[in-house]
């Protein structure tokens, strides 16, 4: 579903006058907002909007728009921000675009259905083999050249080796941007990940599955998800018209409080996710894929849930992840 809202050009043109525009929302006469978007209110529910949004009668600047159970920030103008989160419950996406010259985007407002079969974390696949199965979504983003990306290395668990957790991210990023697959696809992807170091800083995401205002530097780490979320990813993108968005800033949170997770899959792995096959998954959002249907498409590594613990089949992409890819770039 979508809908469209209109925000005033004077506002959208100053594009860094967020904290003057918020001000001047607390100067709006009592009653004339909508309910939904009553300054009381720190989170606008996306259902909740009007098809066409009065900017005077719904400041959104600045504030969370909320869709099911994951939240954006509003980007500042000529941003467009896009979440997507992996839960046994379904998944969920949700992608406000903010571009210059007056209208507001939201798109993937209402929940996504649930997995046919969704009860945890389930242990088998369904739907056609991994080298069989053509399904892929694109979203209309991509990583025209590189992405410069860093780790909160406070944020891992200490029972893991950070210089082993780190590894195994880099190589997430590598099976995507090589489009290594078990099927013998050929590598079409340009853009590439470019790991630039350890970061005190911590990823633009919330505990409650929100991405907050963009801090233009791309992070992982590990940290606090409602229970049936293992993963989160946020990406900030420049909107071009006629060509796919230019994913500008990316932030992935692993949950960690209610996952434990391993680098290395051993025959004494026990109950674990495997943060490479993770991170393969979230790095095809990165690049500007979009979710797989886990009931008809669960050997793809786009498919929303892991094919369950202690396994590593989702580290190689299949047929379909890798044609998404390849027909992208
Ligand atoms: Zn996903």
């Amino acid at each position: 579903m979508k809908r469209v809202a209109s925000i005033a050009a004077a506002l959208a043109l100053a594009c860094t006058a967020v904290a003057m525009f918020t001000g001047s929302l607390l100067a709006q006469a009592e009653g004339t907002v909508y309910d939904a978007c009553s300054r009381d209110k720190q989170e606008v529910r996306a259902a909740a909007l009007p098809e066409v949004l009065d900017e005077e009668k719904c400041p959104v600047a600045g504030r969370v728009i909320v869709d099911g159970d994951i939240g954006a920030v509003v980007p500042e103008p000529g941003m467009a921000v896009i979440a997507e989160a992996e839960s046994s419950d379904g998944h969920q996406y949700l992608s406000v675009s903010n571009p210059r010259g007056g209208k507001l985007l939201i798109d993937g407002a209402g929940r996504e259905p649930r997995p046919e079969a969704a009860s945890g974390i389930s242990a088998r696949a369904s739907g056609p083999g991994e080298c069989r199965d053509s399904f892929y979504s694109s979203r209309d983003a991509k990583v025209y050249n590189y992405n410069r990306w860093y780790v909160n290395g406070r944020s891992i668990p200490s029972y893991l080796s950070k210089f082993r957790a780190v590894s195994a991210m880099k190589q997430g990023a590598a099976n995507v941007t090589r489009v290594r697959d078990a099927c013998g696809f050929g590598d079409g992807v340009r853009g590439r990940m470019i790991y630039e170091g350890a970061t005190r800083s911590s990823v633009n995401i919330t505990s409650n599955l929100n991405c907050t205002s963009n801090d233009y530097r791309s992070e992982v780490g590990f940290g606090d998800l409602p229970s049936s979320y293992t993963a989160f990813h946020c990406a900030w993108v420049w909107p071009k018209s006629g060509a796919p968005d230019r994913v500008a800033h990316t932030d992935i949170r692993l949950n960690k409080f209610d996952y434990r997770w391993t680098a290395r899959v051993t025959s004494s792995c026990r109950g674990r996710q495997d943060i490479e096959s993770s991170m393969t998954h979230e790095r095809g959002h990165t690049f500007g894929l979009g979710e797989a249907p886990e009931g008809s498409h669960g050997n793809l590594t786009m498919s929303n849930l892991t094919n369950g613990p202690c396994q590593t089949s989702e580290r190689s992409l299949g047929k379909g992840d890798a044609m998404g890819l390849n027909r992208k770039y």
